[in-house]
């Protein structure tokens, strides 16, 4: 894989952040204390960088890391339930080399995928604020900017769908609000909603958006998000890769 000139130098950036106060604080915090399954095990405990190939077609955006998860592990979607539930479903459909990501040694890789986050440390009850969220953004908007192969995006859960939409008209000449389509409604989220993003500069590929529910627990274990409908959405993705 050739990576980019701006892979790396960006990813130590993101490791290195302090911005948000509250995040920072709570992310330290759950790495000394951790929790009782974790006790012997050494904790992350910050900014989580993003992971994948970035030279990928593919391009899935989530919530951010949870704090016995990513914030343990240092990587995103692993060692907990929504991971296994999200690299089950990459692996069926050929982004993913295993089924499983327990840990950064694991051996996992992605293929023509990358995953990164609206926000990218840990917020107490899974919830960033706006400020956070804003705060964060930037990272977002440099991997749209810097990654040109990305042809479709996966938003997991409607803030990381808002966060697409904001980020894919930052230099939109005709304003930047809307989604660069003059005289047509946002994007509404939904599951496997399908929009398209048009190319503006310096991002001249128009790109396709596909809402997912979040895999988070609330959703799988309610039923919200079966394995069928997390499937569908990767399914979707390859036939979009293929036209
Ligand atoms: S959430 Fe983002 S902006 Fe805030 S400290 Fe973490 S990496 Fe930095």
């Amino acid at each position: 894989m050739t990576v980019p000139d701006f892979y790396e130098p960006f990813q130590q950036q993101v490791i290195d952040c302090r911005k948000c106060p509250r995040l920072v604080e709570w992310r330290e915090q759950v790495a000394v204390e951790k929790v009782k399954r974790f006790a012997d095990e050494p904790y992350w405990g910050k900014a989580v960088p993003s992971f994948g190939d970035p030279n990928a077609r593919l391009l899935i955006v989530g919530l951010a890391p949870a704090a016995h998860g990513a914030n343990r592990t240092g990587r995103m979607f692993t060692g907990d339930r929504s991971g296994d539930w999200l690299y089950r479903a990459l692996h069926k459909a050929g982004f993913a080399s295993q089924p499983n990501s327990t840990a950064v040694d694991d051996k996992l890789t992605l293929k023509d995928c990358y995953i990164t986050a609206t926000v990218r440390c840990a917020p107490p009850q899974n919830k960033p604020t706006k400020e956070e969220t804003d705060a964060c953004h930037g990272y977002l908007e440099t991997e749209w900017q810097q990654m040109p192969n990305v042809k479709v995006v996966v938003a997991l859960g409607k803030i990381a769908f808002d966060r697409v939409i904001k980020v894919s008209c930052i230099k939109n000449p005709k304003g930047g609000k809307g989604h660069g389509i003059p005289n047509t409604p946002k994007p509404v989220f939904g599951h496997l909603s399908e929009d398209i993003l048009p190319g503006v500069p310096p991002v001249l590929m128009d790109r396709h958006l596909i809402g997912s529910y979040h895999p988070s627990q609330q959703n799988t274990f309610t039923g919200r998000l079966t394995e069928e409908m997390l499937d569908a959405v990767f399914n979707r993705v390859n036939e979009l890769l293929t036209d």
